[in-house]
């Protein structure tokens, strides 16, 4: 998507151990513009899967997962990483390894929001090595919810996310493809 890689090339910040920094518009303060294009893209992409809910994890990937839901017109749900005290014990979780903060965090969503045979569509803003991607599919699973695919704001190609994803036949649609990340500059794959 190429306004996507424009805004990463114009405003996204190398950081050491192949983070990418992109508070500016996507994991802080939020780009409503580029969320409605990104919205767009997953929901043309997913139209006919019969999408009966978007499941991501809280916090940076809800901005997304609602503009995608807002455009397939259903509701959108983020597992959280920390238990509230109105989620009681009706809960499915997995466990995720967070990537940026190098530690291993539960992720739960209530029973009540995810129900066996939901065709369920998946959003996250990155996808590195797959981590949270597959804590989403435990939550399903767990649920006897269907994984109709996966939506990517921005994937790292170098790392082995996609891979792990497509190896299970999930369908992943990344809106840009790192395929070089460095402090000297940023290439992306070319489709
Ligand atoms: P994975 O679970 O695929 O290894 O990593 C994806 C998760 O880690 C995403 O949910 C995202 O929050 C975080 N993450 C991974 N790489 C990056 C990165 O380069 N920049 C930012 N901001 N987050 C990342």
């Amino acid at each position: 998507m190429r306004e996507l890689e424009e805004l990463i090339l114009k405003k996204g910040k190398v950081l050491d151990g192949d983070i990418l920094k992109v508070d500016s518009f996507l994991n802080h303060q939020v780009d409503v513009h580029i969320m409605k294009l990104i919205g767009k893209e997953f929901a043309n992409h997913f139209k006919d899967k019969k999408i009966d809910k978007v499941l991501t994890v809280e916090s940076s990937g809800i901005a997304p997962a609602m503009f995608t839901a807002m455009e397939l017109d259903c509701d959108m749900i983020f597992a959280r990483k920390k238990k509230s005290l109105t989620i009681e014990d009706n809960i499915y979780k997995s466990t995720v390894y967070s990537y940026t903060k190098q530690e291993m965090k539960e992720i739960m969503v209530s029973k009540e929001f995810l129900h066996e045979g939901e065709n369920v569509l998946l959003i996250d803003d990155f996808l590195a090595n797959g981590q949270a991607a597959q804590a989403m599919i435990a939550l399903c699973t767990q649920a006897g919810a269907n994984v109709c695919g996966i939506g990517i704001v921005i994937e790292k190609s170098f790392q082995k996310g996609r891979k792990i994803l497509e190896d299970q036949g999930i369908d992943v649609l990344s809106l840009a493809r790192i395929k070089v990340l460095s402090t000297s500059g940023i290439e992306f794959v070319e489709e």
